[in-house]
């Protein structure tokens, strides 16, 4: 623990209580959930050391809905590119020496569990708790909720046991889940 006179040290990379302590996990789902990618880059271009980060501002600014934005700057934040402040429930812009390897780690995962999802390889079976099955690379895997957490049957989960967040297989299933009938989203 280190205290400076007048600054404030927040060690954890997120103030919300996601699924396993990485921001890695938080990242990729909010990249699932957004149907454009180029929302990341446009309030990254907005950044330009504020204090505070004004969500509907951004919004506003960039035609983007808030829910985008927030998106973003939890993709930025695994990128060590925000932080979050807890006092004021408020992102911020600051850089940190970060390893960006994992960030792009996390896009060949986020590719294969679309794709997953293209290819209709998801079967959920049970709907609450989750239990579903994956068609992948001529296996299946199977997804469980187990004690609120999904947990998949594959060789990278087995390996990382949650800890470089979800697996392609777990990402899909989510996805499928939160949107069991694929719609039109709104313009
Ligand atoms: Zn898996």
């Amino acid at each position: 623990m280190l205290s400076f006179p007048g600054a404030r040290l927040t060690l954890a990379l997120s103030a919300e209580p996601w699924r396993g302590f990485s921001g890695e996990g938080q990242a990729l789902r909010a990249l699932m959930r957004m149907d454009d990618e180029r929302a990341v880059s446009q309030v990254r271009a907005q950044l330009n050391w504020q204090s505070v980060l004004d969500t509907g501002a951004l919004a506003t600014t960039l035609g983007l809905t808030a829910s985008s934005v927030e998106d973003s700057l939890r993709i930025l934040g695994a990128s060590g590119l925000v932080g979050f402040d807890v006092a004021q429930g408020r992102y911020f812009h600051r850089v940190l020496p970060f390893d960006l390897s994992s960030v792009e780690d996390m896009h060949p995962r986020l590719a294969d569990a679309r794709e997953l999802m293209v290819q209709g390889a998801v079967r959920v079976v049970n709907a609450s708790p989750i239990d579903a099955e994956v068609q992948s690379g001529g296996t299946v895997h199977s997804v469980r909720e187990i004690d609120g957490e999904l947990r998949c049957t594959c060789p990278w989960y087995a390996k990382h046991q949650g800890e470089r967040g979800p697996c392609k297989h777990v990402l899909a299933v989510e996805a499928t889940a939160a949107s069991p009938a694929p719609t039109e989203s709104a313009p």
